[in-house]
């Protein structure tokens, strides 16, 4: 095969999509590759018996209404022209935690800013004007990172420390030493935290301006999720990638990322060699520079870059087909955040162990699109987050038991 590209882009998940159009769009012979027999990686979807599962986006993050959008709607809708059904979830989430002998919470917050002012002013008196400063502050974040990301890559220091001293102030600081700052009730610290997980860095170490950015942003604009699971995002990215010029092959996996003298010349792939100067890779960077690339031609920055990370938390999801409705059950929100504590450090230590950890982020489908499943059905999925390579080890334990011909009790 003799295929002659612009670029090829390695996975077809939300980033080899976006990636994929942006190029079609302006205007380059783009092909796009994935080794599934279809498009979305993460953002799709799977069927059994009466129920079609989201396997995970809970919430995109900043679609926003269409009279007033947010990035990701502006990027979806305006910028590659693809106009799917959104659906607005009606709360901001419900917060429970169980800790023994605690003052233990349970609430339920708004989208909004106001409403959620309002709502944590009811839950802890007087807190009122300290998340006004938190507000105040996001506000600052956003037109700082809005300044840095139109500077492409060249933001002015002196025009950075004029007009966003603020941001400067805050970004080398973790989420609770800036809360603390803004001398923020530590009940009220708790429940705004409760998205602390979707980030799986607990609020001792997670840098504010990231965990700031991602909740303003929902509680601005609230939240939406694709009426049809994010499989018909996927879908509707896929017709318009094609739409565009693109071309999309799947069931082909990328094997080899061809160099010649340090310059990209082709990929090799399950289907055959394809002729390309670029290549977009949007999949594990652990897989570009172990498994595609030869040692020596991965950048030297790159590998320190890549073996510099930690291995992030691991979900485990657990999906339910209920043969009863949301309101039998008596779900009223669209997510639960249940945890042992708000004691988030102490979270992250205890997703270390099998046992213990209660981390977990819940969903009821039906609590956002109510003819999600048939009638008298709802559908629900718990994620939970693990640390460290648990199930290995707990595999290893079963394994010593078994060569020890012990039984487990
Ligand atoms: C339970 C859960 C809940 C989540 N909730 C949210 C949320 O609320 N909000 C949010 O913003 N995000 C959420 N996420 C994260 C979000 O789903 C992912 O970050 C996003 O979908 C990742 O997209 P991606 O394109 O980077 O990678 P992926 O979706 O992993 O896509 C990579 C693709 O590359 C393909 N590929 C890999 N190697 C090769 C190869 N050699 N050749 C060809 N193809 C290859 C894979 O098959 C895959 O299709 C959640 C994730 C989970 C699991």
């Amino acid at each position: 095969m003799e295929h002659i590209y612009d670029a090829v882009i390695i996975g077809a998940g939300n980033g080899g999509l976006s990636a994929a159009a942006a190029m079609a769009k302006a205007g380059k012979k783009a092909l796009l590759i994935e080794q599934h027999n279809l498009p979305g990686g993460f953002a799709t979807s799977f069927v059994r018996g009466r129920f079609e599962f989201e396997p995970s986006l809970h919430m995109p993050c900043d679609v926003g209404p269409a009279e007033n959008p947010g990035d990701l709607r502006k990027l979806i809708e305006h910028t590659f022209g693809v106009d799917i059904d959104w659906v607005n979830i009606p709360e901001a989430y419900r917060l429970i935690t169980f800790e023994e002998g605690k003052n233990n919470i349970d609430v339920v917050m708004p989208f909004g800013i106001e409403e959620f002012t309002d709502e944590m002013e009811k839950q802890v008196q007087g807190s009122r004007s300290s998340v006004e400063r938190f507000i105040s502050l996001c506000e600052d974040v956003m037109a700082a990172l809005a300044y840095i990301g139109a500077s492409g890559g060249k933001a002015d220091s002196k025009v950075l420390m004029k007009e966003h001293a603020n941001f400067l102030k805050c970004g080398g600081y973790s989420v609770d030493t800036v809360l603390d700052a803004l001398r923020m009730p530590k009940q009220a610290q708790k429940i705004l935290c409760a998205y602390w997980c979707y980030l799986g860095i607990a609020t001792n170490e997670l840098n504010f301006t990231l965990f700031a950015a991602m909740l303003y942003k929902y509680l601005l604009r609230g939240g939406r999720i694709p009426r049809m699971r994010s499989h018909e995002l996927s879908l509707a990215m896929d017709k318009r990638i094609r739409e565009l010029g693109g071309e999309i092959w799947y069931n082909t996996k990328a094997e080899k990322i061809l160099i010649n003298e340090g310059k990209v010349v082709g990929l090799r792939t399950s289907r055959g060699e394809i002729k390309t100067s670029h290549i977009i890779a949007c999949c594990s960077p652990h897989s570009v520079y172990g498994d595609l690339m030869d040692d020596i031609d991965v950048p030297e920055q790159q590998k320190r870059a890549v073996n510099a990370r930690r291995i992030g938390a691991r979900g485990f999801v657990v999906y339910l087909g209920l043969n009863k409705s949301a309101k039998e059950l008596g779900l009223t929100s669209y997510s639960y955040f249940i945890y042992g504590t708000m004691d988030t450090a102490k979270e992250t230590v205890n997703a270390k162990r099998f046992n213990e950890h209660p981390i977990q982020a819940s969903i009821c489908l039906n609590c956002a699109i109510p003819d999600a499943s048939p009638e008298g059905t709802c559908i629900m999925s718990f994620t939970t987050l693990y640390n460290e390579d648990i199930w290995a080890a707990s595999t290893r334990k079963n394994m010593s038991l078994k060569s020890a011909k012990l039984q487990p009790a």
